[in-house]
């Protein structure tokens, strides 16, 4: 059986960490939260009291925390000094190229095995072992990372060297926050005109307008079932963590130097509507504030 030290079971860590042990590996899970830990045990899960613990003896290592600042915290004082030689370790959050880099050379010199592999699915696909994962690590360690994900994904993808799966989720993030943006500007604009918005859809599904933020997470209500939209923007993927991918996109585009005029309007704009109150909105609520309605959310 392989034992699997899991840190970080907030929104999507519990159901990952709870696919692992369903799949038959001892997952030895550790939280700052008590609630946290006491679903992750009701999942199947064995309790630990600290990250250190969820690590010793561990074949390999997950992380799922909510930013940069608590990934190297926890590699640097709980996982690096006491991860079992050769250990795999596997950050899932989503963080900067630069600190994903950083921390795989650590654990490398530390005699240890890494990769940054954060996921695509949001809470629903982490429930359902359905996650899009997208893996930075050497080429010669892609299957064993991929053994290790594969209870929790639908694809797992490798991005290349370290840092390249945290390079592939910002990217990805930055077009799906601008296309998102552009639809629901287009519904907005639409709406002006006076063409009905199922009428446009329609239309737009058709033509070279089409992009999966309209034909599969439509914004607008009534037109795609599954979407958000359709349940007053409750789940599906938050503003606030849009808000924050975009943020990572910019400070890497500034590192690099890369011209990212509209992923730069884009973070402005999710940013602005995650100031006036609604991060916890989906994204695609963005339509609201575009056509003036947002008091209605
Ligand atoms: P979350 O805030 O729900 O969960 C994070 C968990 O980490 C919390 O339970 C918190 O108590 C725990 N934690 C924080 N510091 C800790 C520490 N030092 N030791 C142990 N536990 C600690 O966040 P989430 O929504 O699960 O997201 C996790 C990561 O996944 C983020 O980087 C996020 O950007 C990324 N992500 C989230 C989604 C989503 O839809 N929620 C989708 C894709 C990627």
């Amino acid at each position: 059986m392989t034992t699997i030290g899991f840190i970080g079971l907030g929104h999507m860590g519990l159901g990952m960490a709870a696919n692992l042990a369903k799949a038959g590996g001892e997952v030895r899970a550790y939280d700052l939260s008590d609630a946290a830990l006491a679903k992750a045990r009701d999942a199947g899960c064995v309790i630990v009291a600290g990250a250190a613990e969820a690590v010793a003896g561990a074949e390999a290592v997950i992380t799922m925390l909510p930013a940069a600042s608590h990934v190297s915290g926890v590699w640097r004082e709980a996982i690096l000094p006491n991860a079992a030689a050769g250990a795999l370790l596997i950050d899932c959050s989503t963080i900067d190229v630069e600190t994903a880099r950083a921390l795989a050379g650590e654990a490398v010199a530390a005699g240890l095995r890494a990769a940054d592999a954060p996921v695509s699915g949001g809470v629903a696909g982490a429930e359902a072992g359905t996650l899009a994962f997208m893996v930075g690590c050497p080429q010669d360690q892609f299957d064993g990372v991929k053994a290790v994900l594969a209870p929790m994904a639908r694809t797992i993808t490798h991005a290349g060297e370290a840092g390249a799966g945290q390079a592939a989720k910002i990217c990805n993030n930055m077009l799906l926050g601008i296309s998102m943006a552009g639809v629901s500007e287009a519904f907005a604009l639409a709406e002006r005109l006076g063409l009905d918005p199922a009428r446009f859809f329609e239309i737009a599904s058709n033509s070279s307008g089409q992009c999966w933020s309209l034909t599969s997470y439509c914004p607008w209500p009534g037109l795609v079932p599954s979407a958000p939209a359709n349940r007053g923007y409750e789940g599906g993927f938050l503003t606030a963590l849009m808000s924050k991918d975009l943020k990572l996109a910019q400070q890497a585009a500034a590192k690099v130097g890369a011209a990212t005029p509209l992923g730069a309007q884009a973070q402005a704009t999710y940013a602005l509507f995650e100031a006036m109150g609604y991060g916890q909105k989906d994204f695609s609520a963005l339509l609201q504030l575009l056509r003036g309605r947002v008091a209605e959310l």
